[in-house]
């Protein structure tokens, strides 16, 4: 999902909405937002779709006035399985006997099953099916005198992965858990304050990057513009998602002070080092694989072509929940530039298998066009785990990589070779000179070392297996 607030300029929800279009790439199902105006109090609008179709209409603008608001476009990694229904969308609000709240959340929450249910018990009345909704009724409950102290109790509470904006009728705030496995950035625009996902969305409202909020920092921006940053949670070492420098970001947001391009372009250095073969032409899966696929070019020598072209009016394949939507996708997205690949020899470059889906049809296509081998390249390490900290990965079973070797998979995509990264080689492409530290790792890997930086606490009371 993708996270956006804004404090202490004219309109707040027209800068909300443009920051939540720039983080559409998080979340396409469905997006909302929510004001605050002395003279009207809190307003909301949650919709279904994009951000374009549904937050650019005087109609709904008008309705959220007031230069105080917040956002979030969703993506479903818990909560109600199949389509979202509006009652899930975010933002989330509470009254409490100070006035109110609402947050919006990125991440998942690993204990919220167990902590609905004890809320449940004792008296909570859920709205929705969002673990992101636990936040509202711990702070309920809290017995502190403000909204971000009670925001604090509540988060103490909650295992796993958050990154918060959330905002009263004068402060907006931000969050991130203690391993910052979720981005969260602060920019300043004017006068104002700006949070966000990520600082592609800083860009298109022409705000300036001040630095990111550090992993388990709170802050609580004032109307006047003063911050104030607090430590609420027992400090651990940070574990960024790695996934989020591989595909979750845009490629043009700047993270941990790296650009995320440039990562991904260095993937493609390390996968070109590690797993070169002879070729006429390298090609990306578009657009997640391009970044990639231009560093194996220019460290292989192998020519890139864009032998797949990408219809730019479909939506992230994966980010559509359901399967049957996902296998006709790539078709509906993807199609093979024949008068290229005809006779060819040709690289592909993707980000990631996670079911094989896009990877077999993406074969079958390019060999219909004629092409003369086939190698597969793939930016990351094979994902042979699923995340339960804000990536929709499916159930173990599901995952290619968790019950194939990698000969395996080959065979099964009927594919000339197929060549991941090593995780080692991830590592370097993101800084780590020195590779994977194996004592305590620099990042969140869990999907590709099955190395859970939190207990994922809901998931094994359920029969999962470590
Ligand atoms: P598959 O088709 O193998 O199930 O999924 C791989 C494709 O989904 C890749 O092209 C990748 O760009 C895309 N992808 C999108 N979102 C995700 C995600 O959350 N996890 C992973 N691993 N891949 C994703
Ligand atoms: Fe990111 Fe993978 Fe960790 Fe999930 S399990 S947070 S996708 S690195
Ligand atoms: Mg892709």
């Amino acid at each position: 999902c993708g996270v956006f607030g804004v404090v202490g300029v004219s309109d707040a929800a027209n800068f909300v909405a443009l920051g939540l279009h720039a983080l559409q790439h998080r979340g396409q199902e469905a997006g909302g937002i929510v004001t605050y105006a002395p003279e009207h109090g809190f307003s909301s609008a949650r919709k279904f779709g994009y951000v374009r179709d549904t937050f650019t209409s005087q109609s709904v603008m008008e309705t959220l006035p007031g230069s105080l608001g917040i956002g979030h476009v969703r993506y479903s990694t818990s909560g109600s399985k199949g389509p979202t229904q509006i009652r899930d969308v975010q933002p989330f609000f509470g009254e409490f006997s100070m006035g109110g709240a609402a947050i919006a959340h990125n991440g998942n929450i690993t204990n919220a099953e167990a902590l609905r249910r004890e809320l449940i018990e004792r008296g909570s009345i859920f709205q929705s099916s969002s673990d992101s909704e636990c936040i509202i009724h711990l702070m309920a409950r809290s017995l502190q005198r403000d909204i971000p102290s009670r925001m604090e109790d509540a988060l103490r509470r909650v295992e796993g992965a958050f990154s918060v904006v959330a905002m009263t009728r004068t402060k907006l705030i931000g969050v991130r858990d203690p391993l910052g496995v979720r981005p969260l950035v602060l920019g300043r625009l004017g006068d104002g304050w700006v949070l966000s996902s990520e600082t592609c969305a800083l860009d298109i409202i022409g705000a300036e990057f001040v630095r990111e909020i550090e992993p388990g920092e709170m802050v609580v921006i004032t109307p006047d513009g003063k911050i104030e940053s607090l430590r609420p949670f027992r400090p651990q070492r940070a574990r960024f998602c790695i996934f989020e420098h591989v595909y979750f970001s845009r490629p043009d947001s700047i993270i941990g002070g790296r650009s995320v391009y440039e990562t991904r372009r260095q993937i493609g250095v390390e996968l070109a080092r590690e797993a070169p073969v002879e070729a006429d032409l390298v090609c990306p899966v578009p657009d997640s694989g391009t970044p990639a696929a231009i560093g194996f070019s220019q460290e292989s020598g192998v020519p890139y072509a864009m032998g797949i072209v990408r219809n730019q009016y479909m939506g992230r394949t994966f980010i559509e929940p359901t399967e049957q939507i996902r296998n006709m996708g790539v078709r509906l997205k993807l199609n093979v530039n024949r008068a290229l690949i005809r006779g060819k020899r040709v690289i592909l470059v993707d980000d990631s298998v996670v079911r094989g889906t896009t990877s077999r049809k993406i074969k079958e296509m390019i060999l219909d066009a004629g092409a003369a081998e086939v190698h597969f390249r793939i930016a990351s390490p094979p994902t042979s785990w699923p995340c339960f900290y804000g990536v929709d990965t499916p159930q173990r079973e599901k995952l290619l990589a968790a019950t194939m070797s990698e000969e395996e998979m080959r065979q099964h995509l009927n594919v000339d070779s197929l060549r991941f990264i090593s995780l080692d080689g991830l590592y370097r492409a993101v800084g780590e000179s020195q590779g994977r530290n194996s004592e305590c790792p620099q990042y969140c890997d869990a999907c590709f070392s099955g190395e859970y930086p939190v207990e994922p606490s809901d998931q094994i009371e359920k029969g999962f297996q470590l």
